[in-house]
């Protein structure tokens, strides 16, 4: 049963940049609860000093928004259950861990690394499973005291008992069960007094009233750690749903070498927001029919924890492409107008001047055939300079004796025209094969040629229209004196 306002957070640590699998629990966080009528919560789990990186939660923060990925309280929005940063929580979890202390459900553990190793290597030599051996359990009262007066360092730990069965449903998984024997006497505390990991997430999804924890299936072996602790506290437990491992093509996990895993790396590369966001709600969902194409909207209204799948999923960089160029070709001109514009504005042509309606043409030629609105610049160079070079191929294939001739009196003909539009072009160009006495194909590719310095793209009458009477001329002109055979 959903409770009637679920609450559910992300809680990233900050490694320096938003990975493609945290952009997929953010997202299905964000869905279950817009789907639900519930909150959804941003939480900095920043408890491990030795992986803090400078700027990483601000990049985060501007991957989420990038994303359009809102929450409700976070670290810069505040909220009721704040601060929303661990690292501003540290007072909060040295006190549960005391109180678990008090219980004997935790306790100190003076042990030295050197002891630990040892220790473990024991256990290894006996083919053993590496674990704390409990030796601080059985330390007095008055010896934890001396040596807490005496600041030897410490830290605190689960005293988990062993033969239990520790059994949590999940959404995705099912029954889950773990045997406690393998699970170690997790430390809550460190000993540079921040708290673990588990600790701090298990209190933190408690006091700021979480309903479901939905994170990737690396952590579903945390698990029976955190049931534990909700046990020990006497807390109620949140429904756990653990999403399926995003997977390379090889089926291996998901890493950097095979790819991108940032989220800035695929903005970075031109792909949309609305692209990148409809393809990671795929890495383990679908709505049970076939369709791929999703809008944020609509996604909200079909989504559902139940029909997320735990086999992992492959990332499928083709599917990406696909949908960008899906999602591209769905957005209103003006809106591609503005992203051409800043487009440009990186590109060589930075501070050339077209109009509105120039570039709109150029979007309407073009729509069909870009997947980035890179691409509009890329494909397409001639919508924005006259060719420096003509394609050797084409030329081979399709400028012949008397081309040069030919354009030039079609250049001609196009002088005589006034505000020519695309049909002008056309017949003029008609009314010269005839008069040359060749077939409209001999006149066609050298003037595509001509203009474009390639062999396709969009209609030739299109081009012609698009670049105007003036600069087509010029271009032919440059062309019949330029081209040799
Ligand atoms: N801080 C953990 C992470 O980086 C959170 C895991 C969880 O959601 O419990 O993903």
């Amino acid at each position: 049963m959903i409770s009637e306002h679920p609450r559910v957070r992300f809680a990233p640590s900050p490694t320096g940049y938003l990975h493609v699998g945290g952009l997929r629990t953010a997202l299905y966080n964000y869905l279950f609860a817009k789907n639900n009528n519930g909150k959804f919560i941003l939480r900095i789990e920043d408890t491990d000093r030795n992986r803090y990186v400078e700027g990483a939660v601000e990049n985060l923060i501007a991957a989420l928004k990038w994303v359009g990925l809102e929450y409700e309280e976070g670290p810069d929005k505040g909220g009721n259950y704040g601060p929303y940063m661990q690292s501003e929580r540290l007072d909060i979890y040295k006190k549960y861990a005391q109180e678990l202390v008090a219980q004997k459900k935790a306790y100190y553990c003076f042990c030295t690394p050197e002891r630990l190793s040892q220790v473990r290597d024991e256990q290894q030599k006996q083919g053993l499973q590496p674990k704390y051996d409990k030796h601080c359990l059985s330390l007095s009262a008055e010896e934890i005291e001396e040596k807490l007066k005496n600041n030897v360092p410490y830290v605190i730990r689960m005293n988990i008992e062993p033969d239990m069965k520790i059994a949590f449903e999940d959404v995705i998984r099912g029954s889950v069960e773990f045997d406690s024997n393998i699970i170690d006497d997790q430390v809550l505390i460190k000993s540079d007094g921040y708290p673990t990991y588990h600790l701090a997430n298990v209190v933190d999804d408690h006091l700021m009233k979480i309903t479901h924890v939905i994170r990737g299936e690396e952590w579903l072996s945390s698990t029976p750690k955190h049931v534990l602790l909700y046990d020990f506290f006497g807390w109620e437990k949140p429904v756990f749903a653990h999403l399926p491992l995003l997977l390379n093509p090889d089926r291996s996990k998901l890493s950097k070498r095979q790819g991108d895993v940032a989220v800035e790396d695929y903005r970075a590369k031109g792909y949309l927001k609305d692209a990148l966001v409809n393809f990671v709600a795929l890495l383990g969902w679908n709505a049970g029919d076939d369709k791929e194409y999703y809008e944020l909207e609509e996604m909200v209204e079909k989504f559902s924890l139940e029909r997320v799948n735990k086999s992992g999923a492959v990332f499928n960089i083709e599917k990406l492409n696909w949908l960008n160029a899906e999602h591209l070709r769905k957005k209103p001109d003006e809106e591609l107008l503005s992203m051409l514009k800043d487009e440009l504005e990186v590109s060589k042509y930075k501070g050339k001047i077209f109009s509105d309606k120039y570039l709109l043409l150029v979007i309407e030629a073009m729509k069909e055939r870009v997947s980035f609105v890179k691409e509009y610049i890329e494909k397409s160079p001639y919508f924005f300079e006259a060719p420096e070079e003509y394609d050797q191929d084409v030329i081979k294939k399709r400028w012949k004796e008397g081309s040069a001739e030919n354009i030039l009196k079609l250049a001609e003909k196009f002088s005589a025209l006034q505000d020519p539009v695309k049909e002008d072009y056309e017949t003029a160009l008609r009314q010269t094969a005839e008069e040359l006495g060749i077939g409209t194909g001999k006149l066609i590719h050298p003037v595509r040629l001509a203009v474009s310095g390639v062999g396709g793209g969009p209609g030739l009458f299109d081009i012609l229209y698009i670049i105007g009477k003036d600069e087509t001329i010029s271009r032919l002109k440059r062309a019949a004196e330029k081209i040799k055979i």
